[in-house]
């Protein structure tokens, strides 16, 4: 049948530049950060702006949203150079920037964190969208796999396998918590019918407070609040607003998973099928991914 609607798909940036501030969810410090237009074929880079006096220019303070730059992904994802400059909790920015189309931007953040804004990829989706994107020169790269990846550990497992029925991505999430809010939820995202902006986009992060304690005395989550998570006690949920979306849970989940798997430096071809995973496990994937290279082709 020749060449699908995607395959001239171009790439894309900013019409615009477009500035966020808020809190750090892990920090609690107040940052900013500027999301630059760039050049097709630049990829999505970080540059951490605060550092430049100290740390020598804006090269040296460079970090590339790639999976190879993730060098902890305990609480969220953390990416880090070889000069020691990192960011941390870029996925539901990196998710947003997936869902609006964009493949090159330049972003300037100046402190150690994304701010967590209110728990979801809404704030930045709304403010791309109103800025809008712009058509580049150049045609966008798939990551198209071709040959069927696992990883697992325990009970949690993400596999990769290949798209055959589109040139799309297809999520299938489950999760399994014990909590009488949570309990068993799955969800397929199908990026062909389903519009992420929409259905997955404004799914917030979620945590318990028996656990907040502890994060906090390891200086994790201290600005973490009912205005950027859903907050669960040990029977329901505490936000007196209750849930965007009555499977919030797995849609975040769904949320992350874009976020992480997006740091192939490009749009994925394939099928995920995840169980009760998170970041670790999406970074294992690409890391695994990667080590094979009969395992895709880049078209
Ligand atoms: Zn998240």
């Amino acid at each position: 049948m020749g060449s699908t609607v995607r395959d001239k798909q171009m790439q894309r940036t900013l019409a615009q530049q477009a500035v966020f501030k808020g809190v750090g969810g892990h920090t609690s410090s107040n940052i900013m950060i500027v999301i630059h237009p760039a050049p097709a074929d630049h990829g999505i880079i970080f540059y951490r702006s605060d550092l430049d006096q100290a740390n020598g220019g804006q090269v040296e303070n460079a970090i590339k949203a790639q999976y190879d730059a993730v060098v902890n992904t305990t609480m969220c994802t953390v990416i880090a150079n070889a000069h020691g400059a990192s960011i941390s909790t870029i996925e539901h920015l990196i998710a947003a920037l997936w869902g609006c189309g964009i493949d090159n931007a330049l972003i300037a953040v100046d402190g150690p964190e994304i701010p967590i804004m209110d728990g979801s990829s809404k704030c930045f989706i709304d403010t791309l969208q109103k800025i809008g994107t712009i058509e580049q020169n150049q045609a966008r790269l798939y990551i198209k796999l071709i040959k069927p990846i696992r990883v697992e550990s325990g009970d949690k497992f993400v596999e990769l396998l290949p798209n055959d029925d589109c040139n799309g991505l297809l999520i299938d999430m489950t999760i399994d918590f014990t909590h009488p809010s949570i309990g068993v939820q799955t969800l397929t995202f199908d990026d062909r019918n389903d519009l992420f902006c929409e259905k997955i986009g404004g799914a917030r992060t979620f945590g318990f407070i028996k656990d907040l304690e502890t994060l906090q005395a390891r200086g994790c989550s201290k600005g973490a609040s009912l205005e950027n998570a859903i907050g669960l006690d040990e029977t329901k949920i505490l936000n007196p607003e209750g849930l965007r979306y009555d499977d919030e849970f797995v849609r975040h989940k769904i949320l992350d998973c874009i976020g992480d798997m997006y740091l192939t430096g490009h749009r994925l071809i394939c099928k995920i099928k995840a169980h009760k995973s998170g970041h670790s496990l999406h970074n294992d994937a690409l890391k695994a991914l990667f080590a094979d290279p009969h395992s895709y082709i880049k078209e």
